[in-house]
C-alpha cells in the first residue's frame, strides 16, 4: 500500500513538470497560428496530424507556430521557454530573413533540458537575438530569443520540437475521435483550428510577388506616379476548388474590374492577390476614394479602401524643399517629429527601402541611390507632410 502511494506521487510530479506552454508570446490565432503539426504517420508518403487531420506534411517532426508576416517579425516577437529547465544547446549566426524551404536546417536555435529526459527545441530564431547561453537556468515563459526566419524557413515562425526519453513526441498528444487517447503535454493546448480565417489584407503600388506579400506591403494612398495597384489578402485554410474574387469599385461606386481565381490545391497559409493598372498606364483612371471587396466562394471575406491622387498637390499637404544637411550620410534631420514615414522617388513611386529608424527628428534608411526624393509622414497633429530632399 505504501509503495503504491509513493509511485502515484512520482507520476503526478512527473506530469506537473511536463506541462508546457506555447513557445512564443502573443495571442493564439491572432498573433500566431499553428500551421503544421507533428506528422504522426511514420510511413513515407503519408501524413496525419494529432487530430487525424491534414495540418502537417510528410516527415514534419515538430509544430510550426507561424507569425502573420515579416513586418510583425521586425516588431519583435519573443520565443519563450515552454517549461523551466536548463539551456542545453544553442546555435546563432545564421541569416534570418529566409523565404525558401530548399536548403538549411534549424537555423538559429535553442534547446532546453527540462529534466526527466524531457527536452524542447526552438528553431528558426532571429540572428543575434539569443538571450540565453548554454547552462543558463530558465523559468517557464522566460524570453529566450526573437522569432525569426533562419534556416529552412518560408515565414517567420518557431519550429518547436519535444523529445521524451530520446524520442521525438507530439506535445499535442493524440485526439482522433473527439477525446484524447494520448494526453496533451500542454497546460492549455492551443485549439485545433482548420477553418477558413482572415489574417490581413491591404493594397500597395506595383505588381507584387509572394515574397513581397510575406512582408505585409501596405500603402493606401496610390499616386499619379504608380503603374500598378495590387490588392492582396492573407488567410488560413483554403481548400482545393475554393474560388476567391476581388471586385474593384471606383469613387462613383461603379464596378471597375473583377478578378477571380480558383485554388487547385488547398493551403493552410495562403495569399490571394490581383492587380489593376495605375495612373501611369491607365490614364483615365478616376482619382478619389476606391474600395475593393473580396469574396471566398461568393461570401464577403474582406473589404479595403484606398485613394488615388496626385502626389504632393492635394489640399492640406505642404511641400517644402529641404536639402539633407549631410548628403553623404544615410539620415535626414527633419524640422518636426514625424511618424508613418515613407520615401518616394521623383516620379512619386514609393522606394522599397526599409527605414531603419524614424525617431522624432532623425530618419535613417537602408540605402538610397543619388537622386531627389520625397518623404511623407504624419506630424503630431496627424497632418501629412511631404518633404523633398536630395541624396548626393
Ligand atoms: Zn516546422
Amino acid at each position: 500500500m505504501k509503495q503504491t502511494c509513493i509511485t502515484l506521487l512520482l507520476v503526478i510530479a512527473g506530469l506537473i513538470r511536463a506541462q508546457l506552454i506555447a513557445p512564443l508570446e502573443g495571442i493564439e490565432n491572432k498573433d500566431w497560428f499553428v500551421v503544421n503539426y507533428v506528422d504522426r504517420d511514420t510511413s513515407s508518403g503519408d501524413s496525419t496530424d494529432y487530430h487525424c487531420g491534414n495540418l502537417t506534411y510528410d516527415g514534419h517532426w515538430g509544430t510550426d507556430f507561424v507569425l502573420r508576416d515579416f513586418r510583425q517579425m521586425d516588431d519583435s516577437v519573443y520565443a519563450v521557454a515552454a517549461a523551466s529547465g536548463r539551456v542545453y544547446f544553442t546555435h546563432d549566426g545564421d541569416f534570418d530573413r529566409s523565404k525558401q524551404a530548399d536548403t538549411g536546417g534549424y537555423g538559429n536555435f535553442v534547446s532546453i533540458d527540462h529534466g526527466d529526459s524531457l527536452f524542447t527545441l526552438y528553431a528558426h530564431l532571429r540572428k543575434n537575438s539569443l538571450l540565453v547561453q548554454v547552462g543558463d537556468s530558465v523559468t517557464q515563459g522566460q524570453r529566450i530569443a526573437l522569432v525569426g526566419s533562419s534556416g529552412k524557413s518560408l515565414h517567420p515562425h518557431v519550429h518547436f520540437e519535444v523529445y521524451k526519453d530520446g524520442w521525438i513526441v507530439d506535445p499535442f498528444g493524440l485526439q482522433c475521435d473527439g477525446f484524447p487517447s494520448v494526453e496533451s503535454m500542454f497546460n492549455v493546448a492551443p485549439v485545433y483550428h482548420n477553418e477558413l480565417q482572415y489574417i490581413s489584407s491591404s493594397v500597395a503600388p506595383d505588381t507584387l510577388h509572394l515574397d513581397d506579400l510575406r512582408e505585409d506591403p501596405r500603402q493606401t494612398h496610390i499616386t499619379s506616379g504608380d503603374s500598378y495597384i495590387t490588392y492582396w489578402v492573407h488567410g488560413l485554410s483554403i481548400d482545393s476548388g475554393d474560388v476567391t474574387r476581388a471586385d474593384w469599385y471606383e469613387p462613383s461606386g461603379t464596378l471597375w474590374h473583377s478578378d477571380s481565381f480558383t485554388f487547385d490545391v488547398g493551403y493552410r497559409y495562403w495569399w490571394y492577390y490581383t492587380y489593376i493598372y495605375g495612373p501611369v498606364i491607365q490614364k483615365n483612371i478616376p482619382f478619389g476614394s476606391w474600395h475593393v471587396k473580396s469574396y471566398v466562394n461568393g461570401n464577403l471575406f474582406d473589404s479595403v479602401s484606398f485613394t488615388i491622387g496626385e502626389l504632393g498637390v492635394e489640399d492640406g499637404r505642404k511641400v517644402e524643399l529641404l536639402l539633407s544637411p549631410n548628403p553623404a550620410r544615410d539620415y535626414l534631420l527633419v524640422p518636426t517629429p514625424l511618424k508613418d514615414v515613407k520615401i518616394f522617388d521623383i516620379l512619386g513611386k514609393q522606394v522599397q527601402t526599409r527605414i531603419a529608424m524614424a525617431d522624432a527628428l532623425r530618419i535613417e534608411w537602408d540605402q538610397l541611390r543619388a537622386g531627389v526624393y520625397y518623404l511623407s509622414g504624419k506630424n503630431e497633429a496627424g497632418k501629412e507632410l511631404i518633404l523633398k530632399f536630395m541624396v548626393e
